[in-house]
């Protein structure tokens, strides 16, 4: 089956719902047994592993449909949902890591998983080392005895650069490590992380699994061999995400493939006309056949997704907040994978460690969303209009 197909028919069980097309709602925190008998095997097969209803917490059908839907599209074993995607990052960390040990972090990380290392990996003895997003094969110096996980991100959220995930894969096994991939960029859909080497795959659902801005969700994907760890740490940390938000998660995800269509195609539209502004320094967006990562994007990639940056050239930051404050259809806010386009400043010079970031230029992100793209532009062009008149 092809992609588009999956993300239909993944997950869903109709047959057993008296045919209604999505699975239920369930909202659920005691289970009834009918004997002893009943109880007694129904915890035994628990804890086989397999999925039996016996307490809400242990997943209904609705969470199992949204599992199974990320799974298969993404190109894993089995998934576990979690109620964020921060709690999805600091949770697969956990799952593979004890005091002694030692991880490897992408420099480019999204910023709060950069602080779970920083204020509570380290603090349990767990040694973090952030790297070149860009090292590529330089990366197996870093690799020591107790490596158990090299964490990657491409592109990173804010900064774009896109990571060489197979060379970096190939080396990370040959020393014993695991590689985890926060994949929420490209989504299950543009990227299949376990083609290219990845063990442990996060989804901020957040984003485009929801696709509309009023729900968090996080999803963790592993290959086969490693799943039993991510389950048992996940079964005794108490995750779980509630019926409704799973719900709106699997449901989202029926429409994922017109979506992100949609988004790539704007995206690109709008960073191009960027391109060509001469206010404009830099357009980070790997779709972008000049960009640094095009050519690992094309090989690796099916597609872009909806959000980018670009860099103006030296200005102030009144003329900054002339471009931003009075944009229409652009709303100023976090997050990003919804319907609706966004923008943010962002200064990674005030997090990045390894690449020294120059913030000479002011870094703006944007999510282009299913608006119109003509519409879009013009609204970017008034912003330069005000930009012009204030700098
Ligand atoms: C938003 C985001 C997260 C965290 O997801 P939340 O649901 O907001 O907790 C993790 N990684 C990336 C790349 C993100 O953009």
């Amino acid at each position: 089956m092809k992609d588009e197909t999956k993300l239909v028919v993944a997950g869903r069980d109709p047959e057993a719902n008296f045919g209604i097309v999505n699975a239920p709602v369930y909202h659920a925190s005691t289970v009834l047994y009918p004997s002893l008998e009943a109880l007694k095997d129904t915890m035994a097969a628990r804890s086989r592993g397999e999925r039996v209803v016996s307490y809400g917490r242990k997943g209904t059908p609705t969470t199992w449909s949204l599992e199974d839907a990320v799974a298969e599209v993404e190109g894993g074993y089995r998934t576990a949902v979690f109620p964020s995607g921060l709690a999805a990052c600091a949770h697969a960390m956990m799952a593979y890591v004890s005091p002694g040990d030692h991880v490897l972090m992408t420099d480019s990380v999204y910023s709060p998983s950069r602080s779970f290392c920083d204020n509570v990996l380290k603090r349990y003895g767990i040694e973090v080392t952030f790297y070149d997003p860009l090292i590529g094969a330089g990366i197996a110096e870093l690799i020591r005895p107790n490596t158990k996980i090299l964490y990657v991100e491409a592109p990173g959220s804010q900064t774009f650069e896109m990571q060489d995930i197979p060379t970096l894969s190939e080396i990370a096994h040959t020393k014993g490590a695991i590689v985890m991939m926060d994949n929420t960029w490209a989504s299950p859909l543009f990227f299949k992380p376990f083609k290219h080497g990845v063990d442990v795959s996060i989804q901020a659902g957040t984003k485009y699994i929801v696709g509309h801005s009023d729900v968090m969700m996080g999803t963790v994907t592993t290959n086969k061999e490693n799943w039993d760890q991510l389950q048992a740490a996940t079964d005794v940390w108490g995750q779980t995400a509630g019926p409704d938000d799973v719900y709106l998660a699997q449901r989202g995800m029926r429409t994922l493939s017109v979506r992100l269509q949609q988004h790539m195609a704007n995206s690109i539209a709008v960073a191009e006309w960027l391109k060509g502004r001469n206010e404009v320094h830099s357009v980070l967006h790997p779709a972008l056949p000049d960009d640094p990562g095009h050519s690992i994007w094309k090989r690796d990639f099916l597609g872009a997704s909806g959000l980018f940056s670009f860099q103006l050239k030296s200005v102030s930051m009144e003329a900054v907040a002339a471009f931003m404050d009075d944009l229409e259809l652009f709303g100023m806010g976090y997050s990003w994978g919804g319907y609706e386009s966004l923008v943010v400043y962002a200064d990674p010079s005030s997090y990045r460690t390894v690449n020294q970031w120059d913030n000479t230029n002011p870094l703006i992100r944007l999510h282009i969303g299913l608006e119109a793209v003509d519409d879009l532009i013009a609204d970017l062009e008034d912003g330069f209009k005000r930009l012009n008149a204030t700098k």
